[in-house]
Formats: C-alpha cells, structure tokens, sequence
C-alpha cells in the first residue's frame, strides 16, 4: 500500500473541518483594534462593527499616545535589530522597557522576548534540571504545557505532573500533587508549581495566596503567567498578585517573602497589544535565562518600536488607574445585564465572560450571526476547549462604552 501523501492527507482534514463546521475563517480587520473595528465580510464590503474579543483590556492598542510612543521608536532606531540579544540585538529601549516592566510587577528583574509564548519556552526548558518536578495546573495556557513538555524531552529526568484545575486540596489537587513529590525518591531536585494567573477561557482566577502557602510548605518554587492579568488584576492593574496583596508599593525595594517566585506575561494584551512576552523575577532565574535560554540566545530581540510603545503602554496605565476603574465598572455592567438577560455567566473580576454554549459548531454559528448583529465575539471549541465545552466568549475593555455593552447584550438576546 503507497504511504498516504501529505497533501491528500492534509486535503481530507480540512475538508472534514469544513464538514463538521469547525472550519475557521480569519476576520480581516482594515483598521485599528479598539472598541469597535472595521471589518471586512466574505462578501468584501467593509463594516464597522463592536469588538467583543479583543485582549485589549486597557483600550492601549490605539492609543495615540502609544502610537507615537512606537513611531518615534522607528525613527530614532530603525525597522529591525537585525541581531539577537546577546550579539548586538540589544537597544537601550529595551533596557528602558525591562526596567519599566520590573517596576510595574514590583520584582528586582525582567527580561524580554518576542512573545510570552517564547518567554514560557525559556523558563521551564532553561531553569529546571533532571530531579526536579514541575506540576501544573490542567487548564495552563498551551504555551504553558508545551513549554513543560519540551522541558522534560531536553532535561531528561525532569517529572511533571498535573492537577485539577483551580484545584488546591482534596483528590487531583495541587496539596495531592506536591505531598506525592514530596515523598517520591525521583523527586531529588526542586520542586514547581506554575499556573495562570487568570484562566484565559474560563475567566477564573488561581489563588496565588493559598498556593504560596502550599508551595512554601515543601519549598515550592511558584510560576504565574499572568498574560490575562495585566492591566486587568488588581485596583491598578498590576496583575492577579495585586488582587491578592501580594504586591508592595510601586517603586518601593521588592520584598521576598510572601511573593510569587517568577511571573510570564504578554505585551500582547493589555498591555499595548502589539507583541512580545516577559519574565519577571528575582535577579538570579532572569540572569540564568539571559545566559541559557533558547529563545534568548537564538531568536532575534522585540523590535525597537514595539519596546517604545509597551514602554508607553505601560507608563499610561500605571498613571491612570481610573482605566482600569472603567474596565471594572464596565464588566460589573455587562455580567449583570447578561445575567439579566438569562445567560449563564460566572461572577469574576476578571474582564473574560464566557457563556458556555457546549456544541462547537453552534458556538461558531452563533457567532456568525452576532456578526451579521454587528457584534462581534468569537466562538471557541475543540482543541481551544476541552470537547463539549464550546462557548462564546465575550471580553470587555476600557475602550467600551455602556452603548458598546447594551449593543452586545442586545445582539445576544436576539440569537
Ligand atoms: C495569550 C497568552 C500567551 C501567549 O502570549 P503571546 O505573547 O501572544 O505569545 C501566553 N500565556 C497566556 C496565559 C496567555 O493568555
């Protein structure tokens, strides 16, 4: 028998996904990101319709501020850094941005790439050894799972294992999973726990509290991707450790105990939304990564006009915490008029409300039909979710007005 062909085999897959009506189509914006968007239907007309499923939690994305911040940025530095960090990839706004991103999570260093996914990509595979574990909670973001994968296939020796999601004692838990390291004679090194500080499809939040607490029982190292949090968590949008007190004063020395160990997070969101990730920590695990991780030593550097606007993104929320007062107030407003409306959404302070629909197909169909509304949220299924778990998930920003909301709340009331 002739060994199946890629292309026919790849043929086949897509014209399944179509059959199954779990084909995505790419909406094609022909403008900025903000509370709402031009976008271009299949038929090639151009619409202007309200955004639901942006990250852009801060209203950062457009801001003119941070445009200006990003095309100075371009002027004064040029396209490309044409280099890798540590060859001579490294410009003094990348200084000034690291510096900034430290202040901001309250942390002695941080230290960039070009996504968060390859900043996840750096921490497990650079700071674990064989010996140590690294447990994880079921529900991580993919960048999160496939870093702690690759780990183990580089550090060979290196466990893991997985917990129930969110949960911290009892059967499947965290307290489960660290006791079982404990007492395993495999387990000669450190042990980690690493979690995401918001769950990005859930819109839950890990308690950094009472895992800090468990962690420091049995000398726990904590990880938090916090991607969801920034410029969402917190009274000023420092992130899920601010929620929970875990934080000291801006600009005032970082305290080490009753910390979280080391935080990933994204310039993708909140945060200006252009791109890029980073790690943020103690001195010694982001030296470590500066001096052997992967990403950092083969892959190029965050453009220059990228670092100048999350700078500027940054500086803007830490001196405007009345934005992230409105993102608050506005989420407040739409959880309450969806529930109102009947729709099954849970309390959370985060800016993430999912309504769980369970069939994928009638997730993307339904948000088919919010487009034609003029409303725009996306429908996410299989292999996003956990099979049966299809939902809509609609996300708020500072950006929107009670109009943008009510316009939302409508449209769903309608399908
Ligand atoms: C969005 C997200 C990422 C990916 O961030 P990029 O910078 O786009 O790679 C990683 N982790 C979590 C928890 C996220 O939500």
């Amino acid at each position: 028998m002739a060994t199946p062909n890629f292309y026919s085999r790849t043929e086949s897959l897509l014209a399944q996904l179509t059959r199954d009506g779990l084909y995505k189509h790419l909406q094609m914006l022909e403008g900025p990101m903000d509370a709402t968007v031009r976008l271009r239907g299949a038929d090639g007309a151009v619409r202007e319709v309200v955004c639901f499923c942006s990250n852009n939690y801060a209203g950062l994305a457009n801001h003119p501020e941070v445009v200006e911040a990003g095309l100075k940025g371009l002027r004064d530095f040029g396209a490309g850094t044409a280099s890798v960090r540590f060859i001579c990839g490294t410009f003094s706004p990348h200084e000034t941005l690291e510096r900034a991103i430290a202040r901001y999570m309250g942390t002695e260093a941080a230290y960039t790439f070009v996504s968060c996914w390859n900043a996840n990509e750096a921490v497990f595979p650079t700071l674990c050894e064989p010996g140590d574990i690294v447990i994880s909670d079921e529900l991580n973001h993919a960048s999160i799972i496939d870093a702690v994968r690759l780990a183990t296939v580089i550090k060979k020796g290196l466990h893991k294992s997985i917990y129930r999601n969110n949960r911290l004692t009892g059967e499947d838990s965290l307290e489960q999973r660290l006791a079982e390291a404990a007492a395993s004679k495999d387990v000669t090194g450190q042990i980690w726990v690493v979690t995401d500080g918001v769950f990005s499809m859930e819109g839950s939040i890990g308690d950094l509290k009472t895992m800090r607490g468990l962690c420091d029982r049995y000398g726990a190292m904590l990880v938090v991707d916090d991607s969801h949090g920034h410029g969402v968590m917190g009274r000023t949008g420092r992130g899920t450790h601010e929620h929970f007190g875990m934080i000291d004063p801006l600009d005032s020395a970082p305290t080490r105990a009753n910390r979280v160990d080391l935080f990933t997070g994204t310039l993708g969101k909140a945060l200006g939304g252009a791109a890029g990730g980073f790690v943020a920590g103690r001195k010694e695990a982001v030296e470590l990564i500066v001096q052997r991780g992967r990403p950092t030593l083969f892959s190029n550097a965050l453009p220059v006009s990228v670092a100048c606007g999350a700078t500027k993104a940054i500086e803007i929320l830490l001196n405007e915490p009345q934005r992230v007062q409105r993102l608050r107030d506005n989420v407040a407003y739409a959880r309450e008029r969806l529930k109102a409306a009947g729709f099954d959404v849970l309390p959370s302070p985060t800016a993430i409300c999912p309504i769980i629909v369970h069939d994928t197909a009638k997730a993307i169909a339904m948000s088919r039909r919010l487009l034609e509304l003029g409303v725009f949220v996306i429908g996410f299924g299989y292999p996003v979710v956990p099979e049966g778990h299809a939902r809509l998930r609609c996300q708020v920003s500072a950006a929107h007005t009670r109009q943008h909301v009510d316009a939302l709340v409508d449209a769903l009331k309608r399908l």
